[in-house]
């Protein structure tokens, strides 16, 4: 009896079977095929109807990569509140991840007034526009980031590298969060900050800043002496 070799599911072969026979003699079922059309549609390779010049090499590589960008699909609209209404968009992100590229945070974001996706990776951050004309997602390396800050007053994401300014604005899903991961790869890239996490900058900067403002308390209330809190304060701003 043959088998599918994408599910290994028995198939009946011969003249009545509907499994398509690949180049090497073997057979694929029709929720199989199915999935690998799908594949073919997602990585934009055209549009195929059969797969007679295949091998079930081929195919099953194409099975997994079908997985692997279901699976993206999934975690970009679970894991970040992301509605992925263009799959276009997602699939341009999808393709361009390099072998153990991994996601670190997404969300729609505005660049300018283009909408489109934000994808930090542990490597570089992209950004995908909607009805894009470009192949690819524009990227930049951590490497190249000099600083990533997050703007409150206007909600946004400012990208500096020694060339240019970026600005991201819009972000749907926690864009303070997001500028933190962003910051954290950063560092990881410059190896800074290993074995000392410093995931969140931002929060330990207000949290010394929330010291400051109660020793300024302390002092109008004559809990502590003008000559104390400027000690306190000298030594608490070298800590930024
Ligand atoms: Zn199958």
């Amino acid at each position: 009896m043959e088998k599918c070799v994408g599910c290994l599911t028995p198939l009946q072969t011969g003249f009545f079977s509907k499994a398509e026979e690949l180049s090497d003699s073997t057979y694929l079922c029709d929720p199989c095929s199915e999935k690998v059309r799908s594949a073919f549609k997602n990585m934009d390779l055209g549009n195929l109807v059969y797969f007679k010049g295949y091998t079930s090499f081929q195919v099953q590589e194409l099975l997994v990569k079908e997985a692997q960008f279901q699976w993206f699909l999934r975690e970009l609209a679970k894991t970040y509140h992301l509605t992925v209404s263009d799959t276009a968009m997602v699939t341009k992100l999808f393709t361009a991840l390099a072998d153990g590229e991994s996601t670190v945070h997404a969300a729609g974001a505005l660049y300018g007034n283009k909408r489109g996706i934000l994808l930090a990776t542990n490597r570089r951050l992209m950004f995908v526009g909607a009805n894009s004309q470009i192949k690819l997602p524009e990227s930049i390396d951590y490497k190249e980031i000099a600083s990533a800050d997050f703007i409150l007053i206007n909600n946004q994401i400012k990208i500096t590298t020694p060339e240019t300014t970026l600005f991201f604005s819009g972000i749907m899903n926690q864009p303070e969060k997001f500028c933190s991961k962003i910051k954290q790869q950063i560092d990881q890239i410059n190896n800074k900050g290993q074995g000392e996490t410093r995931p969140f900058q931002n929060t330990n900067e207000s949290s010394l800043f929330d010291i400051l403002e109660r020793l300024g308390n302390f002092r109008q209330n004559g809990i502590i002496t003008d000559e104390e809190f400027a000690e306190q304060k000298s030594k608490l701003l070298e800590r930024l």
